[in-house]
């Protein structure tokens, strides 16, 4: 393929998630040349988790985006319990963090997709190519020099100085450069369907622990948003025991009457879990970020955080590299070292509730007891229902905008 022919751009980004868009919106409003490629035509997919962390609004609030943000329907979530062995615990209070917004909004991921995608096309240097799906890297020499892509129009050739892949767990760019990626593992994969909630049911987010398995429910308004934890691999097998045996599952959880409003297996979708991550976020003019770099467990519903605040620090880390010409694989790197320990830092805690909590209930026909310790907290040192509340709503090493940075205040001292 010719580079020589092709339209180029300052920063390609393909996937228009969490990550692909924030680090859209903030290239932009740096003045960088930025497009997002996003394969699908809109933002609506089946599930994309829905959740803003109290961390992601404090960097809102820094780019003056919260107001806006809150305006959008939403439910704020400030508190989780688990029902453990039909005991219930509060086990993450979000009212004893200290972010301006004590509580998780609960969103559809589409509806802060697109708030994210209008603000950034306030700005001139943003372009957003629906429709549009990187299929493969283009080099000169060493270096990554831009994109191969596919749309309706067809092939086309996209060069830049710098790509940022942000599409996701099943990233087709890490492949195509040769990223080697290490399998971390998961005992379980996730059932997804909704039941109807009646006017008195509350809670805000509930897991409740049994025999054999775990469910979710997240309290969506009028109805409960379910995930039924299930042994890895064996979605076939349940699907293939029919409705009235699903049903038999999930009333082992919600009673019987309640899992009645499970109306068909084909609103039942399988969300496979993987977790996963680079040994090198980078090749020189190519970065991974979001899921592309670390796929993440939904323990803890965590992802869509860890994305948005890598796309913060690589905005952060390259605006000032990207002003001056053509980032380095030295620059990119640090973008690595930055979220390393984070992201490490959250697949193991990941890991440990998969494989301490999650696999032995899966693995088990007796009731799990509550943890003495677990019951203790609740009852004298509810002080501590804000570390999980912590982990979940801010995270190891929150970012911060760097707004000297992104609006260019700086610009001439970096
Ligand atoms: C079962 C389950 C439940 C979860 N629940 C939660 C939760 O409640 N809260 C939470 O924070 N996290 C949750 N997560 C994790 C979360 O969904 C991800 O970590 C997060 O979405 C990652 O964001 P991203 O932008 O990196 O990637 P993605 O959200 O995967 O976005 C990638 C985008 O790139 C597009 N794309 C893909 N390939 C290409 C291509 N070749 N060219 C162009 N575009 C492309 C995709 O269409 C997509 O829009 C859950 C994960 C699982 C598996």
């Amino acid at each position: 393929m010719n580079a020589a022919t092709a339209t180029h751009t300052r920063c390609l980004v393909a996937g228009g998630g969490p990550a692909g868009m924030m680090t859209g919106y903030l290239l932009a409003r740096a003045g960088i040349g930025v497009t997002v490629l996003e394969k699908h035509a809109d933002f609506l997919r089946d599930f994309r988790g829905d959740t803003i962390h109290p961390s992601t609004m404090d960097d809102l609030a820094e780019l003056g985006l919260l107001e806006a943000f809150l305006q959008l329907p939403h439910q704020e979530i400030r508190y989780a319990e688990l029902e453990i062995g039909g005991e219930r615990i509060r086990a993450a209070d979000f009212g004893r963090l200290s972010t301006r917004c004590k509580f998780i909004a609960f969103i559809p991921q589409w509806d802060f997709l697109n708030f994210m995608a209008g603000r950034a096309k306030a700005f001139p240097t943003f372009k957003l190519m629906m429709e549009t799906e990187a299929i493969d890297v283009i080099r000169e020499g060493e270096r990554v020099a831009g994109l191969v892509a596919r749309s309706p129009s067809g092939r086309q050739t996209l060069t830049a100085d710098l790509v940022i892949a942000a599409d996701g767990r099943h990233s087709t760019l890490r492949q195509a450069a040769g990223l080697e990626v290490r399998d971390l593992g998961a005992p379980m994969d996730v059932l997804w369907f909704r039941l109807p909630r009646g006017p008195q049911e509350r809670g805000a987010v509930l897991g409740r622990f049994r025999a054999g398995g775990a469910l979710i429910m997240l309290d969506r308004g009028d109805y409960w948003q379910c995930a039924l934890i299930i042994r890895k691999g064996t979605a076939d097998t349940v699907r293939a025991q029919g409705l009235d045996a699903f049903r038999d599952r999930v009333a082992h959880f919600v009673g019987a009457a309640a899992a009645q409003g499970i109306a068909s297996l084909d609103d039942v979708k399988l969300l496979t879990v993987t977790v996963d991550r680079l040994e090198t976020w980078h090749r020189p003019g190519l970065l991974c970020i979001g899921d592309a770099a670390h796929a993440m467990s939904p323990v803890g519903g965590v992802g869509i955080n860890l994305a948005i605040q890598d796309a913060i620090a690589a905005a952060n880390l390259l605006v000032g590299p990207l002003r001056r010409g053509i980032p380095t694989e030295d620059d990119l790197r640090k973008v690595q070292v930055r979220r390393g320990f984070p992201t490490r830092a959250t697949q193991t805690f990941q890991t440990i509730v998969q494989n301490r909590i999650v696999d032995p209930v899966l693995g088990s026909s007796q009731e799990p007891k509550l943890p003495w310790l677990a019951r203790f907290v609740q009852r004298y040192l509810p002080v501590l229902q804000g570390i999980p509340a912590w982990i979940v709503g801010v995270g190891f090493r929150p970012e911060h905008v760097d707004l000297a940075v992104i609006d260019g205040l700086a610009a001439d001292r970096r």
